[in-house]
């Protein structure tokens, strides 16, 4: 039993918090805090009534001052930031002044660059071990669920994982003709920016869109696939001994790569600020305010999400595949709590991180990645909580 402060009242935080007041039993108290309360108080107006004892309250997460004050007065035995990457370092720092622990889904951006990478949170590690608080980075699905499937398959059925293919597919269509699932400026960030795979200890870098390969996916069927770079790639690469290549597709429809291209050749994707009207305007986020809201995607998205890797390596001295995969129905997700499943997918994983720092099943001081703790009850977790997952020995692979 504990209680858990959650910033953030968007996409992924909405899942997590419906989550949290289904698992009562470890969610004695919840606090949700954000930048604009009256999202955090609806969404107490439909959960109040369960178990789950919940609070609100406003808070810019920006303000380390701020937030030390909120951790000071609702004493959480944890925080779990599911805000947006810009306010990672200063939900680290309250946390580490509160020696409060720390869960969040997405690595430290800062706002004029899109790098992914864990270089400044890594930065923590010392401290974090000092204060004897645990910051467990990347608990949502990808990077997430894909660092415990690393995990959980080395622990279980290799001696050593050579190749990772994380895939992830998205076969939902929403009847729009281009939105984007998640935060768009996130979402664009990142499929926007070139393209990267590790191999042999370095990064090899690609144009943006450059390698694309059909996937024949299981419960969804083939689908076209481009290779991005994807931030569990670098503590993949480091986390997994014997690693030689990890790479990271992602599925895209013809519709939302035209549209995307467009929209870059504009300069409508661009991350620098610019004078409109006698005003520094940043062209990203106002695309991002005239795009749909993805919480509005949840009634209209059909079809299923599929994520998982494909792992190569050796076990006994013979060459082994190996396939971990969740499939997720969006409408199914939506039915249970409102969300299409790419928030169900981070939500529900987010929540399950927490929970296990919460309780102490994953304990050890430090700032660490997921795959750096046992799988075992996090994959049970999955089974539990909406996200099981499927395994398969003889999985086609990627050339
Ligand atoms: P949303 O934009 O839907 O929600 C972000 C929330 O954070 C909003 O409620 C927003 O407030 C709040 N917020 C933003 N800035 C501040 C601030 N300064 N102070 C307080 N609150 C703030 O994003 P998502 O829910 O889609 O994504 C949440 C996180 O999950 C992101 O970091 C994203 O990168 C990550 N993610 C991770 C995935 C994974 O698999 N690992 C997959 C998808 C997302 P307001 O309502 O006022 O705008």
């Amino acid at each position: 039993m504990g209680k858990a402060l959650i910033i953030g009242c968007g996409g992924v935080a909405s899942v997590a918090i419906h989550k949290c007041c289904q698992n009562s039993e470890a969610f004695e108290e919840i606090c949700i805090a954000s930048r604009t309360k009256r999202k955090c108080d609806e969404l107490k107006a439909k959960l109040d009534g369960g178990k789950t004892k919940i609070s609100t309250a406003q808070v810019d997460a920006n303000s380390v001052e701020e937030l030390v004050a909120l951790i000071e007065k609702f004493q959480p035995d944890v925080v779990l930031n599911l805000a947006l990457p810009y306010q990672d370092l200063t939900i680290m720092d309250a946390c580490l002044a509160t020696k409060t622990h720390y869960v969040d889904t997405a690595n430290y951006e800062p706002e004029d660059t899109a790098k992914f990478e864990y270089k400044w949170q890594w930065a923590y590690k010392e401290r974090y071990e000092k204060a004897g608080i645990t910051a467990l980075l990347g608990s949502g699905f990808d990077p997430g669920v894909t660092g415990v499937f690393s995990a959980y398959a080395l622990k279980h059925h290799f001696d050593e994982i050579n190749y990772i293919d994380i895939l992830d597919c998205n076969a939902g269509d929403h009847g729009y003709p281009f939105a984007t699932n998640f935060n768009p400026e996130i979402n664009i960030r990142e499929v926007s920016a070139k393209g990267s795979y590790w191999e042999d200890g370095k990064w090899v870098e690609t144009e943006p869109m450059e390698i694309k390969r059909v996937y024949n996916f299981p419960e969804i069927g083939p689908k076209d696939m481009y290779l991005l770079h994807h931030e569990e790639l670098e503590s993949l690469g480091i986390n997994i001994p014997g690693i030689r290549r990890i790479r990271f597709f992602m599925t895209f429809g013809q519709s939302y790569l035209t549209h995307l291209k467009c929209l870059e050749n504009v300069g409508m994707t661009s991350i620098e600020p610019i004078e409109f009207e006698g005003k520094k305007i940043v062209p990203l986020q106002f695309l991002k305010a005239v795009l749909p809201d993805p919480a509005s995607l949840g009634p209209r998205t059909k079809g299923k999400t599929n994520i998982g890797c494909i792992f190569r390596g050796k076990k006994d001295g013979k060459d082994k595949t190996y396939y971990l995969y969740n499939v997720c129905d969006h409408q199914e997700c939506y039915k249970e709590v409102g969300s299409q499943a790419i928030s169900y997918t981070t939500g529900v994983p987010a929540m399950i991180g927490a929970m296990l720092v919460m309780n102490g099943t994953w304990k050890g001081p430090g700032v660490k990645n997921i795959e750096e703790f046992d799988p075992d009850p996090f994959m049970e977790a999955l089974n539990k909580w909406g996200l099981p997952w499927k395994e398969s020995f003889d999985p086609e692979m990627v050339d």
